[in-house]
């Protein structure tokens, strides 16, 4: 009742109007953030786990309201997917990633991969090649150290339009990693379909390594599929040393996690890699 009173006109107050209420708040204000360029890219380093050195980065999209506070991206980027937003902010991400990317090789860090994270939207939009193919070229990185992230729940959905967008992404010389792999169902048939690079490890997973004996069960098939079609393995939320060494016994190669380095701004990156004398 007090809240009624206070919206005034508000009476159909229910959770649902207030829901999408926020929801369009949330959107006019990331549009304007984003506008104003209050949003900036961070990059969490990727290991390699038996020499324990940095061999790359996922560029991490932030977004820091006026008030100083962040906005978690779980939050505003479902909110940027629905507004139609994620196809400018998608590309800007991508053109700051490879800009970087660019960076690091002209300080001398030039064995380095850049990670992208591409929506389902952005995947799906007509310009999608075109754009990948225009900040490949405008921004000068070398494709074959830039890596797209699609999630595994898109790597389900309409089959035969993703083997095709991924045989013509191919083209341009990048490689494809499936993120949060192991929360889907792909079956081993259709992932030998898909031109991909690198399957990565879903936290959920790497969490289970030390709980019970069977935790380690899924990250040790994801492996092992890995090893068995030749692709790239990385395994994401690693936090503590357990982890890493039981990540490391059962043969997985890459990981990204606390445990090595916490997303970081570009210049950050910079200094971290440079303090690292043979990265
Ligand atoms: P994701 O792609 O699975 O990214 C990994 C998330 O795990 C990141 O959260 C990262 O900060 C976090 N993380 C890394 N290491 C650890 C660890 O050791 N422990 C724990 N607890 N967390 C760890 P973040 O940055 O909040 O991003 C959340 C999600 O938002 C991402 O999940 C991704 O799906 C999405 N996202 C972020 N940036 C972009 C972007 O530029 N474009 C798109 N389309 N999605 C993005
Ligand atoms: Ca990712
Ligand atoms: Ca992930
Ligand atoms: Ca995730």
């Amino acid at each position: 009742a007090k809240s009624m009173q206070r919206a005034g006109h508000f009476y159909y107050s229910r959770s649902m109007g207030v829901e999408i209420r926020e929801r369009v708040r949330m959107m006019h204000a990331l549009r304007t953030a984003f506008g104003q360029n209050q949003l900036f890219v961070v990059y969490q380093p990727q290991i390699d786990l038996v020499t324990r050195r940095p061999v790359g980065a996922e560029a991490l999209l932030r977004w820091q309201t006026a008030d100083g506070k962040f906005v978690s991206p779980d939050k505003f980027i479902p909110i940027a997917e629905y507004s139609g937003l994620i196809i400018d902010m998608g590309e800007w991400v991508m053109r700051t990633a490879c800009r970087e990317l660019v960076g690091l090789r002209a300080a001398g860090h030039d064995n380095f991969t850049m990670s992208i994270n591409v929506s389902q939207v952005q995947f799906r939009h007509p310009y999608f090649l075109e754009m990948l193919r225009r900040a490949l070229a405008d921004t000068g990185a070398p494709p074959e150290f830039v890596e797209l992230e699609i999630t595994e729940s898109m790597a389900m959905e309409e089959p035969d339009l993703l083997i095709k967008m991924l045989a013509q992404i191919k083209q341009t010389g990048v490689s494809i990693a499936i993120d949060d792999f192991g929360t889907g169902f792909s079956s081993l048939s259709y992932l030998q379909r898909l031109q991909i690079d690198r399957l990565k490890i879903d936290r959920a997973f790497v969490t289970e390594i030390t709980g019970s004996a069977r935790g380690s069960s899924i990250a040790e098939m994801v492996i092992q599929l890995g090893r068995n079609l030749g692709l790239a393995v990385i395994a994401e939320g690693v936090e503590d040393e357990r982890q890493a060494q039981i990540l490391q016994s059962l043969g997985c190669p890459l990981a990204q996690g606390f445990l090595f380095a916490r997303p970081m701004t570009a210049d950050a990156l910079n200094g971290w890699l440079s303090n690292d004398a043979l990265a």
